[in-house]
């Protein structure tokens, strides 16, 4: 697919799965209009003077999707394919997710068009703390806390925190999530996305009977959230059969000890020449006869072509958008089970809500306190969406939307639109 295409509908697929469910709830059109249409949009071009002392332009980009429930939440995307309409879904997803997990947040994302591998950490550092300075109207504790998401990673965050003081002349470690520990950062976030993604996945395995030690497990992506869910899978007894990135896959049916293939990755930057292992295309992965599949790289990546040669029973969305309309619809014809996004990954927004609060009140809890509250956070709204999808007979991913938008639709009627 050509990534024109896969971009433009990024924004088409959040659209549509907003309109599904909010056929659901009988949404009259105004407020539809209303839910759809993102608060604000920057675009930014700025300079970075590069290594060799020459100066280039670079294009940046932060949306509010909505702040009805709160300040605006999401993560920084450092990729060369980020566009404003990709910005804008993962906003959307954002205001979804978070009110899924009951957090008291809108949805935000951010980006800029660059391949972060390409360049040396100076010219990463620069061009993070210009993106910064030029989106930092909208941030603040109050209005827009940003945190990682694909390309950027802890010390990005920690430039962040950094400009953003500085330009106000004080430390404001709650500006950021995602921060290193020793400014602010929380406990436990760097694992909380994957962590999540295991604890949502073996509940639906739990509830159709199958346990996690009995399955056989493909990941696509192996970043934060594809490294620590096969780690996490593994420790539960699963067998991660399959894993890639961007350069290419690794297929072994014994199984992979996904800490091994972590340190091979620190090594060699790739898993795809871990020796233990053959090589496998990203194709071939997502096609593996597997229990359950998990796309944990970027959004579009199983289409209407790619639906029907999927044999996994379960997907678990690691990444944010990973199926298109007609792939959803394809897979769930053929009785995949698919844990959607908002539900799945949520466990990074619900530990960056924590490391914000701990930040505001400079209180800081143990590890223990963290997995534990983000466990229970995840499981309770977890039981409410599966409740709903059995009661109302729809899917898993009708039911988060139809439960995420009631509640910032309850929260719109409770403000009123103003004057
Ligand atoms: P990351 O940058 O840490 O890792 C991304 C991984 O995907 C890398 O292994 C990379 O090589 C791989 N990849 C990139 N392009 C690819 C391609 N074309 N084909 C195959 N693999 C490719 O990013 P991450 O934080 O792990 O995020 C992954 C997904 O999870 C994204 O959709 C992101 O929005 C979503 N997500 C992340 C978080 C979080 O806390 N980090 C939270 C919720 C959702």
């Amino acid at each position: 697919m050509a990534s024109t295409e896969k971009r433009r509908s990024a924004w088409e697929v959040a659209v549509a799965q907003f309109n599904e469910a909010a056929r659901h709830l009988n949404l009259p059109e105004d407020v539809q209009e209303f839910l759809r249409t993102p608060k604000r949009e920057l675009i930014v071009h700025f300079p970075v003077i590069m290594d060799d002392g020459r100066i280039r332009m670079f294009t940046g980009y932060r949306v509010h999707h909505s702040t009805i429930k709160g300040p605006t939440k999401g993560g920084i995307r450092y990729h060369p394919d980020v566009t404003l309409e990709e910005v804008r879904a993962l906003a959307m997803w954002m205001t979804w997710k978070c009110a899924l997990m009951n957090l008291p947040f809108g949805g935000a994302k951010g980006g800029v068009a660059v391949d972060p591998h390409a360049l040396s950490e100076g010219e990463l550092r620069r061009l993070t703390r210009r993106y910064t300075a030029e989106i930092s109207i909208l941030l603040g504790p109050e209005k827009d806390i940003p945190a990682p998401d694909v390309g950027t990673n802890p010390t990005i965050m920690g430039w962040i925190m950094d400009t953003y003081s500085i330009h106000q002349g004080y430390a404001v470690p709650a500006v950021v999530t995602g921060k290193p520990i020793s400014i602010g950062g929380s406990q436990g976030r760097i694992e909380a996305t994957g962590l999540g993604v295991m604890y949502t996945t073996r509940e639906t395995l739990h509830r159709k009977g199958v346990r996690m030690h009995e399955v056989t497990v493909a990941i696509q992506g192996f970043g934060n959230v594809g490294s620590v869910t096969a780690m996490a899978m593994h420790r539960e007894g699963a067998k991660i059969v399959a894993v890639s990135d961007v350069h290419g896959g690794v297929y072994n049916p014994h199984g992979l000890d996904p800490f091994n293939l972590m340190r091979h990755v620190q090594d060699s930057g790739t898993v795809a020449d871990y020796p233990l292992g053959d090589p496998i295309t990203n194709r071939d992965l997502l096609t593996l006869d597997v229990d359950v599949l998990v796309p944990a790289a970027l959004e579009g990546v199983i289409d209407e072509e790619l639906a029907p040669h999927v044999k996994a029973r379960f997907i678990a969305e690691g990444a944010n958008g990973p199926l298109t309309i007609e792939a959803d619809r394809i897979l769930q014809s053929q009785g995949v089970v698919i844990i959607p996004d908002i539900l799945c990954n949520a466990g990074g927004v619900i530990v960056s809500y924590f490391e914000w609060v701990q930040d505001l009140q400079s209180f800081f809890w143990s590890e223990d306190e963290i997995r534990r509250q983000l466990k229970r956070i995840m499981l309770t709204n977890f039981d409410v969406v599966w409740d709903i999808a059995l009661s109302k007979g729809v899917d898993l991913r009708t039911a988060a939307y139809t439960l995420a938008i009631s509640r910032v639709v309850e929260a719109l009627e409770a403000r009123g639109v103003y004057p």
